[in-house]
């Protein structure tokens, strides 16, 4: 099952991609089905079930199904106008979204927050029902969120060339891999390094010039948001009144630079910062891209960053090989595991990202398959286990300081898999097969629901 880089890195807004992200995409996507039974809905009623209602005020995910049913996407939604939007639906109770009829929708009764038991196909789900002038029912649909900014029909839920892929139906690809152990026997009978044949399976939907600039895209979308971390500052929304953090370390970091205080802690100090940045960015509802979620937004630029920092000779075709790389793995983790908190606990979403920059790094610094695929390993083995527990239901806490850590995990298990030779005990297929048993057994309250760990031991003061 071939899974775009495109897929894996979606530009979007923050802060979650399957609260807030994969509900803007079921909205608009059931506007899109009615549209095509040409009936016309005088009001529209949409349920949250499971980790989406648990969680979803704190997610944004009322704000995402409004601008969705409202026909914004996450890549092209504009902040100002999202919120003029915002105000007039309130206002009003109706939406009128440009390309679809108008029709009538109060958040406040018609948006439902269901604490019941979760839907049966996936902890994040969401029905949109569809209502004639005299109450009758139209349409119904239910959709689940199933990581990543991914969204799948209910029908649908079980085949995966539909829901892993926007490329579903194309053309086959020359180096198809499903598994880590599938990718190196795939590099060893062609002689292709690992970012060679996913670029290969890339151009078999887009010609060479527009993969690079999409890729460029990506890379400048994550750039720009380590940047306007940098430099923001205030409290981040959602009633944590926690403060931005990413301008002060950028700023005390700098003086020390400046002064030719290169010390030992560094390289971990200018990760954690950027991770931490990217992070805020998320949580304040800012652009990001989703790599492979939006709470883990903020790994894969740090180490990107990074090594364009520390590295002379850095080119913008390295960070095409970094992401390429990178989705590799995330496709091979999605397909064999998940990638989302609510499945699997967060080291499905932090663990991922590790992982996936562990292999994006170790590959622009020269190494092989082999140890690309031992990079990734240890990267993911030392997150297995880790719960997710976002405090309010917030991508805040333990999620923005979460990602630095990842970031330093990641060039550690890279280092770690350059000094070795590629060969090693567990390998990354095992791995991915034990972070997914290991999220089937978690008790629910530790995925995404706020409901145990942190998220219930804040001690207010
Ligand atoms: S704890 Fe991890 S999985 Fe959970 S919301 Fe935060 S970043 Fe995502």
């Amino acid at each position: 099952m071939f899974i775009s880089v495109f897929d894996i890195f979606k530009i979007g807004i923050g802060p979650s991609s399957s609260h807030t992200m994969g509900p803007m995409t079921a909205a608009l996507l059931f506007l899109k089905s009615l549209a095509k039974t040409g009936a016309k809905a005088d009001r529209i009623r949409v349920s949250l079930h499971g980790s989406l209602a648990f969680t979803g005020k704190g997610h944004a995910t009322d704000r995402a199904i409004i601008l969705g049913l409202a026909g914004f996407t996450a890549e092209t939604a504009e902040a100002t106008e999202m919120a003029t939007t915002l105000t007039e639906i309130h206002d009003r109770h109706r939406i009128a979204p440009q390309d679809f009829p108008p029709f009538r929708f109060d958040p406040n009764s018609d948006l439902i927050f269901d604490y019941g038991p979760s839907l049966p196909g996936h902890a994040n789900g969401m029905c949109f029902s569809a209502f004639a002038e005299n109450g009758s029912l139209l349409m119904q649909q239910t959709y689940y969120s199933i990581g990543g900014g991914f969204v799948v029909l209910a029908e649908d839920l079980n085949n995966s060339s539909l829901n892993e892929s926007s490329t579903a139906g194309g053309p086959a690809v020359p180096y198809p891999f499903n598994t880590a152990d599938e990718m190196l026997a795939a590099g060893k009978a062609a002689d292709l390094s690992v970012a060679e044949m996913k670029r290969a399976n890339e151009l078999g939907f887009v010609n060479g010039r527009e993969l690079d600039d999409r890729l460029d895209r990506v890379w400048r979308v994550m750039s720009d948001s380590i940047d306007r971390g940098l430099a923001a500052d205030g409290i981040l929304p959602g009633g944590l009144k926690l403060k931005r953090r990413a301008k002060e370390l950028f700023r005390q970091l700098e003086k020390e630079m400046a002064v030719g205080d290169r010390h030992l802690l560094l390289v971990n100090e200018w990760l954690v910062q950027n991770a931490i940045a990217v992070s805020e960015e998320n949580a304040a509802g800012g652009k990001i891209v989703t790599a492979p979620t939006n709470g883990a937004a903020g790994v894969i630029p740090a180490v990107i960053s990074y090594y364009l920092a520390f590295y002379s000779g850095a080119t913008p075709a390295d960070v095409r090989t970094f992401l390429l790389v990178a989705a590799a793995i995330g496709g091979i983790i999605k397909h064999n595991g998940s990638i989302s908190g609510a499945e699997v606990g967060c080291q499905g979403e932090i663990g991922s990202a590790a992982a996936m920059a562990a292999a994006g790094l170790c590959a622009v610094l020269g190494g092989t398959n082999e140890q690309i695929e031992n990079s990734a390993e240890i990267a993911l083995e030392h997150h297995l286990g880790m719960t997710c527990d976002p405090v309010n239901g917030l991508v805040q806490v333990p999620c923005i300081e979460r990602n630095g850590f990842g970031a330093v995990k990641a060039v550690t298990a890279a280092t770690l898999a350059l000094r070795g030779d590629g060969s090693h005990l567990i390998s990354l297929d095992k791995c991915i097969r034990t972070m997914y048993q290991t999220g089937l057994d978690m008790n629910d309250k530790y995925k995404e629901t706020s409901r145990g760990g942190l998220a219930v031991n804040l001690v207010d003061c």
